[in-house]
């Protein structure tokens, strides 16, 4: 938690921050030596969203692995004359914004292990919730540790448990000790494995392109790279790629899903579908129940783009009422202006978001965003909109109130720092300087996603956390 919270002191954005996105491929035969890591830098391209402090690519030749990674965008660390370098018909690739473990470049995937079977590549989204038990227990075996991440743990857990083993059979064991939340790669000369956590946690799809097997975070990297998706790993499931095709093994049976809902709310890309619900259309299902819930008379909805987008429309078209363009983003503001301080944060806004005038001027307008974190940033949003004429500005957020941090792999605020575990409903209204201040119910989001209570993970809402937190 420690490094979570000196992160969390850095982010631009008020707003949660998923962690990771991976990407795989097993090509059966290319001519093109450098068509496997040439894939899944656009398949990482795709996936940047879900971090943008370090990136990298690991390939296999068949006989060793080769890496390449760094500090920055995908964009910044890969440069055409590393993939030149990259030759081989596998590969895994990792866009990663850290939680667990420090940022730095120690802890930039994809980790590259020589064990007593060869090599291996490790690529990890989530976060494992018994670290600290699994690192003492496999301290006193005498392993030793290079970074602070949980990946490393996964990795000297597969090193110990791959003495007899397959790769597939020593991952078995391994996911059976560990818990929490995790979408993994693993890459070794000739096999890419994937596995995804017994409750489903953290997502990973597999796809197909041109008869070759693809492993991604989110199905859009699937469409960038002209990929199909064929289906969604199964929570508990390890699947093999290799020279034969596609194995797979159902290692853990959970009863419970705890997909995180919040991939639908916010870190996901829209055109993504995750486990057979696209995000768009989930988003847009939240606005329209959000219009269910409020009764606000006014002349417009807008969106805080581009993450309250699809719920606006679905707000607007709900409510009979326009939607238009009141806040222009500049698309073009990346994290150089993160800056740890709260004045420069404050300045940051101003940078990302303008009003435009001529919309909002002598409107009553409903502004909807996806979710409330620390509530500074909608502060600054509420007082542009009221200093571009707007008579009146009511927040809706198509989401509940953010209370409780994320332990499984998601960059939260401290539980103190979220706005509405320390204010109530009117408080924050007040706080943010909104004529009215709306949230969507619990009731309504998982009407929306058409789905239960047990089927998602809900606890940053709930505080009910679907499995026990290390402490
Ligand atoms: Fe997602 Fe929230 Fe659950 Fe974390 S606590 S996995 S952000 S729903």
């Amino acid at each position: 938690m420690k490094d979570l919270d000196l992160l969390s002191t850095c982010c631009a954005e008020d707003k949660f921050h998923d962690e990771c996105g991976v990407f795989g491929i097993f090509l059966n035969e290319s001519e093109d030596d450098c068509e496997a890591a040439r894939t899944t830098f656009y398949g990482l391209y795709a996936l940047q969203h879900r971090g943008q402090e370090s990136a990298g690519i690991a390939v296999s030749n068949g006989h060793e692995i080769q890496l390449h990674k760094g500090m920055g965008l995908i964009t910044e660390v890969i440069k055409p004359d590393h993939i030149k370098k990259l030759k081989g018909r596998l590969s895994i690739g990792h866009v990663r914004y850290s939680t667990t473990g420090m940022s730095n470049v120690v802890n930039t995937q994809p980790l590259v292990f020589h064990y007593l079977n060869g090599m291996l590549a490790l690529a990890h989204n989530g976060n494992l919730v018994n670290t600290v038990e699994l690192r003492k227990r496999l301290a006193a075996y005498g392993s030793v540790f290079q970074t602070t991440s949980d990946t490393e743990v996964v990795a000297n857990l597969l090193a110990r448990y791959s003495q007899d083993n397959k790769i597939e059979d020593a991952l078995a064991r391994c996911i059976m000790d560990a818990k929490g939340a995790f979408a993994l790669l693993i890459m070794t000369e000739d096999r890419l494995v994937g596995v995804r956590d017994p409750m489903g946690i953290r997502p990973l799809c597999l796809g197909e392109l041109n008869g070759n097997y693809i492993l991604a975070s989110e199905s859009a990297a699937l469409d960038t790279v002209g990929a199909t998706l064929i289906r969604d790993v199964n929570p508990g499931e390890i699947v093999v790629i290799d020279q034969d095709g596609l194995h797979s093994r159902q290692v853990i049976d959970s009863p419970r899903r705890a997909h995180c809902i919040f991939e639908y709310i916010y870190f996901a890309r829209p055109d993504s579908t995750i486990d057979q619900v696209n995000v768009y259309q989930a988003r847009r299902e939240m606005g329209r129940q959000l219009a269910r819930e409020c009764n606000i008379d006014a002349d417009m909805v807008i969106s805080v783009p581009d993450s309250g987008t699809s719920s606006a429309l679905g707000y607007a078209e709900e409510a009979g009422l326009p939607f238009e363009e009141g806040l222009m983003k500049n698309r073009y503001v990346g994290r150089t202006f993160i800056q740890p301080t709260q004045k420069m944060r404050e300045l940051g806004v101003k940078l990302k978001l303008n009003a435009i005038d001529e919309v909002v001027c002598g409107k009553r307008i409903i502004m909807v965003d996806d979710s409330i974190v620390r509530g500074t940033t909608s502060k600054k949003i509420v007082q542009m909109l009221r200093e571009a004429g707007a008579t009146e500005v009511h927040m809706v957020v198509a989401s509940p109130p953010t209370r409780f941090p994320c332990y499984y792999g998601i960059d939260t605020s401290r539980r103190e720092e979220l706005i509405a575990s320390t204010m109530d409903k009117t408080e924050i209204e007040k706080f943010i300087g909104a004529d009215s201040l709306h949230y969507l119910s619990m009731e309504a989001m998982f009407a929306a996603m058409k789905s239960g209570e047990d089927t998602f993970c809900s606890a940053c809402f709930s505080g009910k956390y679907p499995m026990e937190i290390e402490t």
